[in-house]
């Protein structure tokens, strides 16, 4: 079996996405790259703003975010680290729900997306009026939804989750005697459900990237490279999970792969993570976990076409421009923050961090 190894995905001329509907920024020559990154730099200090970046964006945007005093991070370190900047403007490459979630944390800031068609296939799987449908049909559950959901879906939920958080917050609503009706990743919460043993009707939407994952082609893999831990995120189907030996947020795979005495490794996860542990760990291997096989249906480069649809172009438009200003109706976002807030000051609390409701004073947990 052919093995890829990164990088894999940012400059596929087979891959269709880069005609087709996610409009992915043609990958720029050297000499543009570099007039690029100055023109952004000065862009983000001329704007007094941030840049925040999601470890499946480009690895260009990845360095920039770092560079500039940014972040790079996942969803819910985004969401944490946009809140308490000073500045007036964030710039978030990532997709639509991370721009929301910024903006209903930081409603008097501006911030701007390099494409707003940017999206999430857990998002667009989901809309609010199915979903406001579906918790009318289940009273009396307690209503827990992933980040990965538009603002309208937050505002009719109890709680948020991430991948990094879902099982704790999960587990906490268990001990207490909730039944939780869970949204939207059929896969993640299989999992949560098996761990906690928490009575849960789940939503049956999926990540069109993680889906894809193949667990017979991993078996033979792992065949290939017995010394190789197989590190995994949540949004894989079960098979693939089964066989991992680390379940995690991309926060929770780059710790394990930081912290592990092994030197190779087996990931399942957007390609786009491959930058981060290469960069963070220069004497690991790590090896992208299959895609292809008998059930493929793209012969997938495990990298999602939305969040390839971020570009060094698109930040600086937005940031020269004004384009892609996230804008939310003030009502909604108060509604879609409390549960977001909750989710925020269980982590804060078990961390032992910030006091609850720092962010958003007045909110306590459900
Ligand atoms: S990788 Fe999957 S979960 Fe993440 S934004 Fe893309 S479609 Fe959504």
């Amino acid at each position: 079996m052919a093995v890829a190894t990164f990088p894999v995905a940012f400059d596929n001329p087979a891959c269709t996405t880069r005609e087709a509907w996610a409009r992915v920024p043609q990958e720029p020559d050297p000499k543009r790259r570099a007039e690029l990154l100055d023109a952004c730099r000065e862009q983000l200090r001329a704007a007094d703003a941030t840049l925040v970046a999601h470890y499946y964006v480009h690895p260009d945007l990845q360095d920039l975010a770092q560079a500039s005093g940014g972040l790079v991070a996942d969803s819910l370190e985004m969401a944490r680290f946009g809140a308490r900047q000073p500045g007036s403007t964030l710039v978030v490459a990532g997709v639509r729900f991370m721009g929301e979630t910024a903006k209903m944390l930081s409603m008097d800031k501006r911030v701007l997306m390099p494409d707003l068609d940017a999206n999430c296939s857990l998002d667009l799987g989901c809309p609010g009026d199915a979903f406001s449908a579906w918790c009318d049909a289940h009273p009396g559950r307690t209503v827990v939804v992933y980040a990965n959901t538009s603002a309208a879906v937050k505002a009719r939920a109890d709680w948020v989750v991430t991948s990094s958080c879902a099982l704790d917050i999960v587990a906490h609503l268990h001990a207490r005697g909730d039944k939780v009706l869970w949204a939207p990743d059929r896969h993640l919460g299989d999992y949560v459900q098996r761990n906690t043993g928490a009575d849960m009707l789940a939503w049956q939407g999926a990540c069109i990237v993680h889906d894809e994952f193949k667990a017979l082609e991993l078996a033979l893999l792992k065949e290939q490279h017995p010394d190789a831990p197989v590190l995994v995120h949540p949004e894989s189907p079960p098979a693939v999970i089964a066989l991992a030996d680390v379940v995690g947020s991309t926060a929770q795979i780059l710790r394990a792969a930081r912290d592990s005495a092994a030197t190779r490794f087996i990931v399942a996860t957007d390609a786009g993570m491959f930058h981060a542990l290469q960069q963070q760990n220069p004497g690991k291997t790590f090896i992208a976990a299959p895609t292809a096989g008998n059930g493929a249906t793209c012969k997938s480069c495990a990298h999602c076409p939305w969040m390839a649809m971020n570009g060094l172009e698109g930040v600086l438009r937005c940031l020269r421009d004004g384009t892609g200003a996230i804008e939310l109706d003030p009502a909604l976002a108060a509604r879609a923050r409390v549960p977001v807030q909750r989710m925020l000051d269980f982590t804060a609390a078990r961390r032992g961090g910030a006091a609850p409701g720092a962010l958003v004073p007045g909110i306590g947990a459900a």
